[in-house]
């Protein structure tokens, strides 16, 4: 970041304080702000704060807001590999639960983006259907296997890898 922040020079510490995941205004580790708006549903994670337009979790941050599965990935995993972000394995953008996460690449995502049609919505559906795969697959444009992984929670395995 090549803009200084209003007293940056004159508390060096806040900067590395700062990225520790400290915040300016409530000086309460993020960690612990993320958990404070957590609603478990499922195996997911659902972020009760703020959500965008595109269903995702925001949160402000040293004056910056930022995606709270951005967040959640580096305070629960470490620091994104470079040039990576990380993809919802569950499909539900609102969900912060470091295990749903992968860090995958931009074109990698995008590739998954065009090929999952679906939106989170389409999954809670999916998972209410009473109805054959098969049939549920047909509805939503989508392979058999898909369906039964996503309503068997099989969207990643317990080291976070998609599986
Ligand atoms: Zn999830």
């Amino acid at each position: 970041m090549s803009r200084m922040a209003d007293g940056e020079s004159a508390v060096p510490a806040y900067r590395e304080w700062q990225w520790r995941g400290g915040d300016y205004r409530s000086r309460i580790p993020v960690k612990e702000r993320l958990l404070s708006k957590r609603r478990i549903e499922g195996y997911c994670w659902i972020w009760t704060g703020q959500i965008d337009k595109n269903g995702y979790g925001r949160m402000s941050v040293g004056n910056r807001k930022q995606f709270v599965h951005n967040l959640s990935y580096r305070e629960f995993k470490g620091p994104l590999p470079e040039g990576t972000e990380p993809d919802h394995l569950c499909f539900i953008h609102a969900c912060f639960n470091p295990e749903h996460l992968e860090a995958v690449t931009q074109p990698e995502n995008s590739r998954r983006r065009k090929s999952n049609k679906l939106t989170h919505v389409d999954v809670s559906a999916i998972r209410i259907l009473k109805e054959p795969h098969e049939v549920t697959a047909k509805r939503y444009g989508v392979h058999p296997s898909t369906i039964c992984d996503i309503r068997n929670f099989r969207r990643w395995n317990y080291e976070g890898r998609s599986s």
